[in-house]
């Protein structure tokens, strides 16, 4: 259930850099902590291959926020958190220290030069699906999910 006013938002997490374990620990208690954000439900940590990219493997992760910030200000506050863990963009698809994705914003549909949602990419990626399915599995399509099988990615204990 969400009160007035809140809406439900995924947001995606991924690390590949320094410790990813500890930076997506320490980017979910901020998201908890953070003016506008009511609650916070993380699924379990993954590890997985590179997509289009070289570089060491992600930890990747799903928590579902329920928010009163609009989709512009949830964004703006996860590139804050990026910045706090010290993400660099030297080029596209770079190995960084964390990446925050907002994935869904309730059911908005977003095309701003800034903001794309639901992301563009969220139903091709294994990291996205299978830690989306813990949290609400009547999101996931099963035809989805089948089309990632290819994709190298391991739940941590
Ligand atoms: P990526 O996540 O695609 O690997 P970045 O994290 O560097 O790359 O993000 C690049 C840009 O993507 C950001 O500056 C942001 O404005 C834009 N963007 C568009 N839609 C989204 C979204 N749904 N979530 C996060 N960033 C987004
Ligand atoms: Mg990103």
């Amino acid at each position: 259930m969400t009160r007035r006013g809140e809406v439900t938002a995924y947001v995606g997490l991924g690390a590949n850099l320094g410790d990813p374990v500890a930076a997506l620990r320490l980017a979910l208690d901020r998201l908890g902590q953070a003016a506008g954000i009511q609650g916070v439900r993380a699924s379990g940590f993954y590890r997985s291959a590179p997509v289009d990219a070289a570089g060491p493997w992600y930890c990747n992760a799903v928590a579902e926020v329920r928010t009163t910030l609009t989709a512009p200000a949830l964004l703006a506050l996860l590139q804050s958190l990026e910045r706090a863990a010290g993400r660099q963009r030297p080029y596209r698809n770079a190995p960084r220290t964390l990446d925050l994705d907002v994935l869904l914003y309730g059911s908005a549909r977003i095309a701003s030069p800034d903001l794309t949602v639901p992301h563009p990419r969220w139903r091709q990626r294994a990291f996205v699906l299978r830690p989306l399915q813990e949290l609400d599995p009547a999101r996931v399509d099963a035809a989805d999910l089948a089309a990632v099988a290819d994709q190298a990615i391991e739940r941590l204990p």
